[in-house]
């Protein structure tokens, strides 16, 4: 399986539905994104999926942090 938004094969099953099977949701490690099995095809499918939201994974350490990660308070010897 790929995952729809960064094309990456590192997609893991996250959980199934708690009643008859009627579902899965897969998570993908490389960016987070998440889905359901029985989502449509511009969700689940990387070349129907909205190039808009794609996200190249190279390019995932160069993103935004929110809010940002203040430093560390160094100790006075
Ligand atoms: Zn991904």
């Amino acid at each position: 399986m790929i995952c729809p938004r960064c094309d990456s094969k590192n997609v893991d099953l996250l959980t199934k539905a708690p009643v008859d099977d009627a579902w899965e949701v897969y998570i993908c490690e490389t960016c987070c994104f998440s889905w359901r099995s029985t989502e449509s095809d511009d969700i689940k499918d990387p070349e129907k999926y909205d190039k808009r939201f794609k996200i190249d994974s190279s390019k995932i350490s160069s993103l935004d942090k929110i809010p940002p990660i203040p430093e560390l308070i160094k100790k006075k010897d």
